[in-house]
């Protein structure tokens, strides 16, 4: 396989093969985002992208191959017909392929028709990765998301309806201080229109080359303490309701290991957050650099 730059994929698809289907991110402009800064988004030729998959048959044996993910940072972007073409030939070089994933742009998925997402679905398309980041429309602003809560919603309604498991994300302080009510009632607002089947937290960190590092480094983004993150996880708790999604807030950069399933947990995370904060007790910052 020939990889090209950093490769991004979520944790939950460690075991998977990966294949860059996209470089970079066509949007590439979300001011907390350092992920694909050195790269010029670009589809890839389809040949090459077939050309990985029959050089993966030559390192894994083929019935080893069960899950594959389409890098880069945005592979919906790819033509309905193309990521037909390219999912129906993993399956043939791999036959017990029974899942293959993308990160998308809510964008892209709003391109994309219903038949279209389907397709893809009865084809193997069984868990699309969307980064919410925020449900509030301020916060998506001043983050160059380049997209509203609205369209983010009916984004993540569109995929939930094609029957594709959705996998949604949520960054932790991305408000700052002015924001983190706002940040968290309409992110909460947002899951709770969505129903995603998961949902995971991040927190905020500042990467050295992105916008918002500049922003906080010259004190034009001021970030909430520690406490202020346990206040915004229980405004967003609060205001949930999302049955059936699984939680997770177990990330390195999480100062507060959550994890279990929304609405049925609800009342045990929440105790587990005003725990945190009265005994002032949080996890370690880690560093992973992801
Ligand atoms: S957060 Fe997603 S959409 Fe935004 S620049 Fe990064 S990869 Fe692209």
């Amino acid at each position: 396989m020939r990889y090209e730059g950093a490769v991004f994929r979520p944790p939950s698809e460690a075991d998977s093969l990966i294949i860059q289907l996209t470089i970079g991110c066509a949007r590439n402009d979300c001011t907390f985002c350092y992920m694909y800064k050195d790269k010029k988004f670009r589809i890839r030729n389809l040949d090459e992208v077939i050309e990985d998959l029959e050089v993966a048959k030559k390192y894994y044996p083929k019935e080893l191959i069960k899950r594959i993910f389409l890098a880069d940072g945005d592979a919906l972007i790819v033509h309905t017909k193309d990521l037909l073409y390219v999912i129906n030939k993993a399956k043939e070089i791999f036959p017990n392929i029974d899942r293959v994933s993308v990160y998308a742009a809510p964008k892209d998925v709003l391109n994309k028709s219903p038949e279209d997402l389907i397709k893809l679905r009865e084809a193997g398309l069984k868990m699309v990765y969307v980064g919410l980041e925020s449900g509030d429309d301020q916060v998506l602003k001043d983050v160059k998301k380049g997209v509203t809560a609205a369209e983010m919603i009916e984004a993540g309604q569109k995929i939930r309806a094609a029957g594709i498991e959705l996998s949604m994300m949520i960054i932790s302080g991305l408000g700052g201080k002015p924001r983190l009510v706002e940040h968290a009632i309409n992110s909460a607002k947002a899951i709770s229109a969505i129903k995603p089947e998961y949902l995971g937290f991040l927190t905020l960190r500042f990467f050295k080359n992105t916008e918002l590092y500049k922003d906080y480094s010259e004190g034009r983004f001021v970030p909430i303490t520690v406490p202020e993150i346990m206040d915004e996880m229980l405004l967003f708790l609060n205001n949930v309701d999302s049955d059936n999604t699984v939680f997770r807030a177990n990330h390195a950069s999480n100062f507060l290991s959550l994890k279990g399933t929304l609405n049925r947990d609800k009342e045990k995370l929440i105790k587990v957050v005003e725990n945190a904060k009265e005994t002032n007790n949080y996890r370690k910052y880690v560093e992973t650099g992801f």
